[in-house]
C-alpha cells in the first residue's frame, strides 16, 4: 500500500435510496461489512425524487432492522453530495453495488467524479446472481399490483410495505404497468 492504508482499517460508505432496502442492497452490505472493518449506510436525501415511497426516516428505520446482527454497520443520511459526505466521515471508500452493464455506464462516471471531489474511490460488487434484477422500483411495482414479493426483501421491509398499504390504501407507486 503506497501510504500505508490496509483495508483493515477501512471505512466504508454504502450510499443509496433503498426506498425499500431490497435482498439485493442487504446481500452487498452482509458482503462489504464482511470485508470493511467498519461500514455506514447511507441514504440519500433526494428532494429531486419524486414521490418516494417511504420517508428518509422510515428508510433509516428499516435498514436499522436489517442490519441489527452487525456490530460494524451504522445507518446515517445525506443530502447534497456524497463527496461531502464522505470527506465529512473521513470514510476510506464508497462500496456500490453492480448489477447489469447499464449499472456500470452510469456508475463510472459518479466515481470518476467522487474521486475528482474527495479523492475516494469506489469499488464495486457484484450483484449476487439470484439478485441481479431486483431494484427497489420493480419491488414497489410488483407489490403496487399485489404481486409476491417475499423473496425480493427483507421480513421487516415486506411487514412496512403492508403496513404502507394499510395506512395509506396504496404504495403510492406511478410506474409504467405492464412491463
Ligand atoms: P435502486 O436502483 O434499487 O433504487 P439504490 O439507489 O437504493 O437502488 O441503490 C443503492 C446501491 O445498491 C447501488 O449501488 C445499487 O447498484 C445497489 N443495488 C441496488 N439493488 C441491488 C441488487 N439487487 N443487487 C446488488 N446491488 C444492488
Amino acid at each position: 500500500m503506497p501510504d500505508g492504508r490496509a483495508v483493515q482499517s477501512g471505512h466504508a460508505v454504502i450510499p443509496g435510496s433503498f426506498d425499500p432496502p431490497t435482498n439485493g442492497h442487504l446481500d452487498i452490505i452482509e458482503r462489504a461489512a464482511s470485508i470493511f472493518p467498519r461500514l455506514t449506510v447511507a441514504v440519500v436525501v433526494n428532494p429531486q425524487k419524486r414521490d418516494p415511497l417511504f420517508t428518509v426516516a422510515e428508510r433509516e428505520l428499516m435498514l436499522r432492522e436489517c442490519v441489527a446482527g452487525f456490530g460494524n454497520v451504522q445507518v446515517d443520511h445525506f443530502g447534497g453530495l456524497l463527496a461531502d459526505f464522505v470527506r465529512s466521515l473521513r470514510a476510506d471508500v464508497i462500496v456500490k453495488g453492480l448489477r447489469v452493464v447499464s449499472d456500470f455506464e452510469s456508475e463510472m462516471a459518479y466515481a470518476h467524479m467522487n474521486r475528482a471531489l474527495c479523492g475516494v474511490d469506489t469499488m464495486f460488487l457484484m450483484a449476487h446472481e439470484g439478485y441481479s434484477f431486483i431494484s427497489s422500483s420493480i419491488v414497489k411495482e410488483v407489490f403496487g399490483q399485489s404481486g409476491d414479493v417475499a423473496g425480493f426483501v427483507p421480513k421487516s421491509v415486506l411487514a412496512a410495505l403492508e403496513q404502507k398499504r394499510t395506512t395509506t390504501g396504496g404504495t403510492n407507486v406511478d410506474l409504467p404497468r405492464h412491463r
